[in-house]
């Protein structure tokens, strides 16, 4: 959600202070570019009278909508189950949860699988805040309960391959970065132990502190350094620090 204070915060619609308790929608990302008339809507919180009644809301929420929908086929958590010109319904079978989005307002209602029909066929707890909010879901209900009457119809009907695709790549992406960072502290350590291997026959003197002490620290899984006993100065034997030990200016 946008980040703000209730009290402090405006309304990016009135450009009135919001106050605290006070009846709120707000979205978060940014999705349109600088140049969209709307942009600066994105990422903002506005009392829910004003953008209930403002002219921008329906091209504003659909939008907003469509984000959330494109966003859905990059997570492999949650999984859509529906998607019209009205409504975007997804699901996550871990959080036992399901989330409605009207495009008409952009408002996300989660529900969880066991208030799932219970919600279908009442969902008034929920939409007490404006007239907009029951007209909107009155529109969507009737498709949701014909499309979706259970929890398992919501889960069944998303295409959970392509998620475990997703998941299948992300693992695989962990895993090549993962042997990246070993190769690369690999690297560093052979380059650090040759390093220390040279202060061995020769009276090199710290850069910094002149001291001709050093002490070499090795720990597994950690970047090996050459230290100076006297200043701690740290050295893994980097060109640019050989040079400036044989070249001591
Ligand atoms: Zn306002
Ligand atoms: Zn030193």
């Amino acid at each position: 959600m946008a980040l703000m204070m209730q009290g402090h915060s405006r309304c990016s619609i009135c450009e009135e202070i919001l106050p605290e308790g006070a009846s709120l929608f707000a979205t978060s990302g940014v999705w349109l570019t600088n140049s969209h008339p709307l942009f600066r809507y994105c990422d903002s919180v506005m009392h829910w009278n004003c953008y209930a009644t403002w002219e921008g809301r329906k091209e504003f929420a659909r939008s907003y909508a469509e984000f959330c929908a494109e966003n859905e086929r990059s997570n492999p958590y949650w999984g859509m189950a529906y998607l019209d010109r009205r409504v975007l319904v997804t699901v996550s079978p871990s959080r036992k949860e399901i989330k409605v989005m009207p495009f008409s307002t952009g408002l996300e209602y989660s529900v969880g699988f066991d208030g799932w029909q219970a919600w279908l066929k009442d969902p008034r707890q929920v939409y007490q805040r404006h007239p907009l909010e029951s007209e909107t879901l009155a529109e969507v209900l009737p498709l949701l309960r014909r499309h979706l009457p259970h929890p398992d119809v919501v889960v069944a009907a998303v295409d959970w391959e392509a998620k475990q695709r997703l998941l299948d790549e992300e693992e695989r992406r962990n895993e090549a970065q993962q042997k990246a960072h070993e190769r690369s502290l690999e690297e560093h350590n052979e380059r650090c132990s040759l390093f220390w291997n040279l202060f061995q026959d020769k009276s090199w003197a710290c850069p910094k502190c002149e001291n001709l002490e050093f002490r070499l620290s090795e720990r597994a899984g950690k970047k090996s350094f050459v230290i100076c006993r006297r200043c701690g100065a740290m050295f893994s034997g980097t060109e640019s620090e050989k040079r400036q030990f044989s070249d001591p200016n």
